[in-house]
C-alpha cells in the first residue's frame, strides 16, 4: 500500500469541498479519480501534496502519517504533483524548467542523465530545450510539466487533468506516456474529467460527486457500469 486517504474532509471557508473521502493507492497502480467539474478532485490532490490542510482525516504514505507534512517535505518523500493548467515557468527555457524540477534533489550527479531520460521520453522537449517554455503548445507544456515532475524522481505522481484543453492526438499521446511511466515503476494517481480515457488505463478508479466517493471498482468495472455510462460517458 502506497497511500491511504481516510475520512478526508477539506473546507474552503464555508464551502465543504471534500466530505469524508476514503481511498487507497497500491504501489504500481494507476488509480483514477473521476467526477464532474467542482466535485473536489483538485482539492484532494492539493491536500495530498501539502498545499492545503484538511479539516479532518488522515493521509498515510508508505506507512507514515503525512497529514500535517509541508509541501516541500512531501516532494522529498517522493510525491510529485502536476497541477491543472500545467504552470510551466515562462521566461525559463525548457531545460531550465526541468532543472527546477530537480531543485530538492541531493544526488546532483545524476540530474544530467535524468534530463536526457526526459528527452528520450518526450523527444519534442529535447528538440526545444533552449526555447522559452512559453513558446510551447499546450500539449508540449503538459509534457514539460510532467517531465519536470519526473525530475524529482517521484514514487507517486499526482496528475491533475492532464488532458485538459489538448487536441485528441495529444491526449492519446499523454495517456500512452502515463502508462509508460507506470510501467517503469512510478505509481500514478490521476484525476480527470475525461472519464473514458482515465478509466481505460486505470487499475482501479473512484467516482467523486460533490465531495464524496459514490462508486469504486476496477477501471474496467467502472467503464462498464450503468451509472458511469449514464453520467460520464454519454450513454
Ligand atoms: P475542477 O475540475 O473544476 O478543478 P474539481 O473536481 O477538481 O473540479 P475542486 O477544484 O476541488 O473540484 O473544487 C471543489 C469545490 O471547492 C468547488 O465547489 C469549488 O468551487 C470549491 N473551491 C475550489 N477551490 C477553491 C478556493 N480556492 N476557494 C474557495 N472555493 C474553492
Amino acid at each position: 500500500l502506497m497511500l491511504r486517504v481516510e475520512n478526508l474532509a477539506v473546507n474552503y471557508g464555508m464551502i465543504n469541498a471534500v466530505r469524508g473521502v476514503n481511498f487507497e493507492v497500491n504501489k504500481g497502480e494507476i488509480v483514477s479519480l473521476i467526477g464532474a467539474n467542482g466535485a473536489g478532485k483538485s482539492t484532494i490532490l492539493r491536500t495530498i501534496s501539502g498545499l492545503i490542510k484538511p479539516a479532518s482525516g488522515t493521509l498515510t504514505y508508505e506507512g507514515q502519517n503525512i497529514t500535517k507534512t509541508n509541501a516541500q517535505k512531501i516532494v522529498q518523500l517522493g510525491i510529485s504533483h502536476v497541477p491543472e493548467g500545467r504552470h510551466v515557468f515562462k521566461g525559463l527555457s525548457v531545460r531550465e524548467n526541468l532543472e527546477m524540477g530537480a531543485f530538492l534533489r541531493k544526488d546532483r550527479a545524476n540530474i544530467e542523465a535524468d534530463i536526457q531520460a526526459v528527452y528520450d521520453r518526450f523527444p519534442v522537449l529535447g528538440e526545444r530545450q533552449k526555447q522559452d517554455a512559453s513558446t510551447l503548445s499546450g500539449g508540449e507544456q503538459q509534457m514539460l510539466a510532467m517531465g519536470r515532475a519526473l525530475m524529482s524522481k517521484p514514487k507517486l505522481l499526482l496528475l491533475d487533468e492532464p488532458s485538459m484543453g489538448l487536441a485528441p492526438i495529444f491526449i492519446q499521446e499523454i495517456f500512452n506516456i502515463i502508462q509508460q511511466i507506470q510501467a517503469q515503476g512510478t505509481t500514478v494517481l490521476l484525476i480527470e474529467q475525461n472519464a473514458k480515457m482515465a478509466l481505460s488505463i486505470a487499475s482501479r478508479g473512484y467516482v467523486l460527486e460533490t465531495g464524496k466517493i459514490v462508486l469504486s471498482g476496477t477501471g474496467q468495472e467502472l467503464l462498464e457500469s450503468d451509472a458511469v455510462q449514464k453520467a460520464y460517458l454519454g450513454g
